[in-house]
């Protein structure tokens, strides 16, 4: 029979979670915003609390809880800073292809400081010829010997600046198909590699995001991952579950913050004699809140829970993103709508949501890529 509660496992992951961003994340919100800066405190706030070992086998120095904890913990983040949720969603994206493709000696080398936090991980994808077309990426790699040498520059890369594990991903340089892409663990320091141009978002400022730029960048035959010419396929597979799961924990807490701060202003806000939480206008704005976040949580932790049996879930995960960052995006609006004139100021955490909401849209694809991802899926059998 299904199941829709948590074990008494992730119960217990929930409070702690919660009580982390609470404790060790709000106090460094502000600092973050206006900033524009990932702040070290809490980078190494979130390695002590092993937020980075959930999905890490126990045998690489990780805590093999699995991909529901993971958005427990994400949406927990999430509700107190969707800024810090979408820093460690990415850290456990650049993770995920050493789990799904890494060799014996690659996991060993790299997993227990990855799990830890003492390296920090990303994936490199998104080239400025465009994010929805993967195909399109113009970074190259040839062989030389026992080397590679990868030239070119990848765009919105979260943790460019912090990561020191990079999962790149380039294309070969004399392959005539255009076809055959590999994925590279490039490490911060290496010769040719180097983090350039940092972005100034609208939103989830306390994230970092940027440019890579790989100029005759040499790494061994060691550091290619998986199979040469099957890259794609590592890093669809990762970006399709783990990212899109991740993006999902991220909308899923944004969306809980903007319907728990709704309730509160609008309990404690009086006009006409009573709090407006009366008003019938309100109280259906509310309701449809909690409506769209329940049914995105079915979504996610329907996924989830199908990817913590082994098997694939980027389609489910494509329903659950496309479902959970629209209605995060309403609720951030919403949620602005019910302050009234209070919303815009910055004193009230909404306006943080709604910029923070802005962002959620492209990351691990658009909501557009997600209905041809979800079409696909459902037209297949008729296919002739
Ligand atoms: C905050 C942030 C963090 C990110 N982090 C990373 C990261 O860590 N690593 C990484 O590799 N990338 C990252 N990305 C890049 C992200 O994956 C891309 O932005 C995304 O895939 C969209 O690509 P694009 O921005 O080039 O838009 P484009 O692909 O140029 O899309 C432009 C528009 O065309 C639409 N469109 C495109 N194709 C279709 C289609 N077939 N049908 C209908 N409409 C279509 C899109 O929906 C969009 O509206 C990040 C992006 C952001 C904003």
């Amino acid at each position: 029979m299904m199941d829709l509660t948590f074990t008494e496992e992730q119960e217990l992951l929930r409070q702690a979670a919660q009580e982390f961003a609470e404790t060790r994340i709000a106090p460094k919100i502000s600092e973050m915003e206006e900033t524009g800066r990932v702040n070290d405190e809490v980078v190494r706030a979130l390695g002590e609390a092993e937020m980075m070992a959930l999905t890490i086998p126990e045998e690489y120095g990780g805590l093999g809880l699995g991909y529901t904890a993971r958005l427990i913990a994400l949406e927990e983040i999430g509700k107190v800073s969707v800024a810090t949720a979408m820093m460690l969603q990415v850290l456990g994206l650049g993770i995920e292809p050493i789990i799904l493709a890494g060799s014996e000696e690659q996991k060993q080398k790299y997993l227990p400081g990855l799990a830890s936090g003492e390296r920090l991980a990303t994936v490199a994808v998104t080239e400025a010829t465009g994010g929805s077309d993967p195909g399109g990426s113009r970074s190259t790699y040839k062989k030389d010997g026992d080397d590679y040498i990868i030239n070119g520059r990848k765009v919105f890369i979260t943790n460019s600046h912090i990561a020191d594990t990079i999962v790149a991903l380039a294309r070969d340089e004399e392959d005539d198909s255009g076809r055959a892409f590999s994925t590279f663990i490039v490490e911060a320091g290496m010769e040719g590699f180097k983090a350039t141009h940092r972005e100034h978002k609208v939103g989830m400022r306390g994230c970092n995001t940027g440019e890579l730029s790989f100029e005759n960048c040499r790494v061994s035959k060691d550091n290619l991952l998986g199979v040469e010419g099957k890259g794609m396929r590592v890093a669809m597979a990762a970006i399709g579950d783990v990212g899109r799961g991740g993006m999902v924990g991220c909308a899923l807490g944004l969306h809980a913050a903007c319907l728990e701060a709704s309730l509160k202003f609008a309990s404690e806000r009086i006009l006409y004699g009573k709090p407006i939480s009366n008003l019938q206008s309100i109280q259906n704005k509310l309701a449809e809140m909690k409506i769209d976040l329940d049914a995105g949580r079915l979504l996610g932790y329907r996924a989830a829970a199908i990817q913590d049996k082994g098997i694939r879930s980027s389609n489910e995960f494509a329903v659950a993103k496309y479902f959970t960052t629209e209605a995060a995006q309403k609720a951030a609006k919403v949620a602005v709508d019910i302050h009234g004139g209070y919303g815009c100021m910055e004193e009230f955490a909404v306006s943080r949501y709604y910029r923070d909401a802005a962002v959620l849209g492209p990351s691990a694809g658009t909501s557009d890529i997600m209905k041809v991802i979800i079409a696909g899926w459902i037209l297949k059998p008729y296919r002739k």
